[in-house]
């Protein structure tokens, strides 16, 4: 089954207590495809500018990732984001974003992308989120993620693009904060009454929780004794996720056991994204590293015997 995911394609410039990269791949379509990309077959779309080489197509081919809708254009510049963090992992502060050819993207969705059964909305301007909604009419299931940006400057067109979705993924304070509600149980209800019947409110270096209907699954991070760069561990997860749903079929969403793995490959992957800067990690990872992960995150979350 083919995932479509339209998002930023960036160069990004990251700072960390643990060390910094002036320019390395990144972007939300970028993280997102590599890791969705160990469950299934991902196309991306998204514009770079003609500073986007060889070297960074070659790290999505080598991943077989489909780069066929990506839209080079010739003079301009990829999109570029500099951001750094201090000893809360959690939080990523901007301190540079240049749209480049992100100015003016128009979607432009090929028939395969069009047809595609699954489609994730990754961190982009609202309004083109809905624009390729509308434009992808074979996708069967659409997922969709978004930033505190975005959130605050333009509250009503992501409302309008969140209510054309299945499964909302947004960090726990950015679920409350979109929903003008500071409890989450209330916030996350009060999303799935707009549109998903799936939301995730991600938590950082403390898991993430999983809502759907007025059922609740909650899973810790994978311990991880040294992380050097979060950036990408949202996208990583959504990945992970959406990837392993679109490997076994549109009912998966119906199944919350389905559900529950999902979470687990989702977390299992954004944990090998964070231990090496921006894609280094997750670009040589492979499918028996993640099964052995996800054995042992089972394992430690298991309840085993109750007596
Ligand atoms: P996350 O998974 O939330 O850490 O997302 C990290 C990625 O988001 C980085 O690789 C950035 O290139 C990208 N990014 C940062 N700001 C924006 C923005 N305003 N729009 C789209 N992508 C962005």
């Amino acid at each position: 089954m083919s995932l479509v995911v339209v998002g930023s394609i960036a160069f990004d410039a990251v700072k960390t207590p643990f060390g910094e990269r002036e320019r390395m791949l990144g972007g939300s379509a970028v993280h997102f495809s590599l890791a969705a990309s160990f469950f299934t077959d991902v196309r991306v779309v998204g514009p770079v500018g003609d500073d986007f080489g060889d070297d960074e197509y070659a790290v999505l081919q080598k991943r077989g990732v489909n780069t066929d809708d990506i839209e080079r254009v010739e003079g301009g510049k990829t999109f570029f984001w500099r951001g750094d963090y201090e000893y809360d992992l959690n939080t990523a502060h901007t301190r540079d974003t240049q749209l480049g050819v992100f100015g003016e993207f128009q979607p432009k969705l090929s028939d395969e992308a069009k047809q595609a059964d699954y489609l994730f909305l990754a961190n982009i301007v609202p309004q083109l989120q809905s624009q390729v909604r509308e434009e992808a009419n074979g996708a069967r299931l659409v997922g969709l993620d978004s930033m505190n940006l975005w959130i605050e400057n333009e509250h009503d067109a992501l409302a309008e693009a969140i209510g054309k979705v299945d499964i909302l993924f947004l960090n726990d304070a950015e679920v409350r904060m979109f929903a003008k509600e500071p409890n989450l149980v209330r916030a996350a209800r009060s999303v799935m009454a707009t549109g998903p019947g799936v939301v995730v409110a991600k938590q950082g270096e403390y898991g993430a929780a999983l809502f759907v209907g007025d059922r609740f699954f909650s899973l810790p991070a994978f311990p991880l004794e040294t992380v050097m760069d979060p950036t990408g561990a949202g996208d990583s997860f959504a990945g992970g996720f959406m990837g392993y749903l679109a490997s076994r079929g549109p009912d998966a969403l119906a199944d919350n056991t389905e559900l529950r793995r999902a979470m687990t490959y989702g977390s299992v992957i954004a944990s090998f994204n964070v231990e090496e800067f921006g894609t280094e990690r997750v670009a040589r990872l492979t499918r028996r590293e993640i099964d052995e992960r996800y054995s042992e995150l089972r394992r430690m979350t298991s309840l085993g015997e109750i007596s």
